[in-house]
């Protein structure tokens, strides 16, 4: 597959006279316009975890492939009538890899162990514990039904089904399904590299020297790894200082070795935010006021037919931002589709009033069956972030929020992280 060309510069444009895009709004549009920008490539099933499948995959054996046992016991033909029996024991088994090669007859039984092909003419298995063997005989006491601890060829995957879809991305339980169905190579997209640059005159790197006057920059780490976690291949920055030269040029590399571009702060319209400025005189930049809290304004650009995304530096607001507006438009981008989380509809134990007109995100976490916040919702307090488990979802609409009402609450876990 070819790479789709690189994005206009009016990708992100809104409709004019548009003050407060509602967060579904915002979403629809970000699906609408972004699309699969990277190219596929082979992957061994067992190097496979995490990548995102490019085609459609086709189970290339039935599982099991042939019939075969669920037991260590006895294999016999069409199970047993009521009372006690007795049946000619041949010689030899049928052992797991070792197929017993002869035919069984009717009044015939075979030795044979869990896994192993049931032999021509079987399709039961009696437990070794309920017989007893006598003089060549076996002795056992019906009824049996026809097929009890077989399992049958195909019963599980069938050869030509279609066992996984294009899209999906793949987990380590998938990669068992897949070697299980006779598959060893399948086709998935190339890991989408995601450049990572913080902005911010004040911001040292962690473990850095720092005057009181500075702070730690919070959001590359945290950012860096939230997208290893979604399979990306990151291109880390580093930070950039408050000038338009300084950040044009981190663009520029950013652009030429990325496939998207995502920076924190300086994302608003203040004289120090010069990532929205340098977007904006590049003429490919639209600064949304989505109506949702945490987040004041995401700064959604083009850089060299690259996507930007510029993210609040409040690291709160960046951490939210990045679950619900990064995280669908990357996994598009990657070859996932846009997907939303998995919400879980469970009871609040906090009361809260919210006025209408935007969404809100609170950190939060399930304790006793029911869903407590973070006691404040500063977005400055951003161990809120590690003391959360994940985000409650507050509607667009007015809420009057009592214990015990069942609220939206979307774990960490929805968002692909753990
Ligand atoms: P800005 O969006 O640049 O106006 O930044 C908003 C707030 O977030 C300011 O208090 C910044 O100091 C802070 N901030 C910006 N970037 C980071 C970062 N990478 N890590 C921690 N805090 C940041
Ligand atoms: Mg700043």
């Amino acid at each position: 597959m070819s790479r789709p060309p690189k994005l206009n510069n009016d990708c992100f444009a809104l409709p004019a006279g548009v003050h407060w895009t509602p967060v579904s709004e915002a979403l629809h549009l970000l699906e609408q316009r972004l699309q699969c920008s990277v190219a596929v490539e082979p992957c061994a099933v067992e190097a496979s975890d995490g990548r995102i499948l490019a085609q459609s995959v086709i189970a290339a054996r039935s599982h099991p492939p042939c019939p075969n046992s669920a037991v260590d016991g006895y294999a016999l033909s069409g199970g047993l009538e009521a009372g006690a029996q007795s049946l000619e024991l041949r010689p030899g088994r049928s052992a797991a890899g070792e197929a017993f090669a002869g035919q069984l007859l009717p009044g015939q039984a075979l030795r044979i162990l869990t896994g192993a092909a049931l032999p021509d003419g079987a399709d039961t298995v009696v437990l070794q514990e309920d017989v007893r063997i006598k003089e060549g005989r076996l002795q056992v006491i019906g009824p049996l039904r026809a097929g009890a601890n077989a399992r049958a060829a195909g019963e599980d995957m069938q050869q030509g089904a279609e066992i996984f879809q294009a899209g999906h991305q793949l987990r380590p339980e998938d990669l068992g399904v897949m070697a299980a169905a006779g598959l060893g190579e399948v086709s998935v997209f190339k890991p989408l590299k995601v450049a990572v640059i913080s902005t911010g005159a004040e911001l040292r790197a962690p473990g850095q020297a720092a005057r009181v006057d500075q702070i730690f920059d919070a959001n590359r780490p945290m950012l860096c790894s939230v997208l290893r976690r979604w399979g990306m291949q990151v291109v880390d920055m580093g930070i950039v200082p408050d000038d338009a030269a300084s950040v044009r040029a981190a663009l520029d590399r950013a652009a030429e070795r990325a496939d998207v571009i995502i920076t924190s702060g300086g994302a608003s319209a203040g004289d120090e935010d010069h990532m929205s400025a340098v977007l904006r005189a590049s003429g490919g930049m639209a600064l949304w006021r989505i109506a949702v809290k945490p987040g004041r304004p995401l700064a959604l650009g083009v850089w060299g037919g690259v996507p930007v995304f510029g993210l609040p530096g409040n690291p709160v607001a960046a951490f939210v931002c990045t679950l619900i507006f990064a995280r669908p438009a990357l996994l598009q981008l990657a070859g996932a589709g846009f997907q939303s989380p998995q919400a879980l509809h469970l009871p609040a134990a906090f009361s809260k009033s919210k006025k209408a007109g935007r969404r809100e995100y609170l950190r939060a976490r399930l304790r006793d069956g029911a869903v407590e916040v973070f006691a404040s919702e500063g977005s400055g307090r951003v161990s809120g972030l590690s003391w959360a488990e994940g985000l409650v979802e507050l509607p667009d609409a007015a809420a009057e929020i009592s214990p015990g009402q069942i609220i939206c609450f979307l774990p960490y876990a929805s968002f692909g992280l753990t």
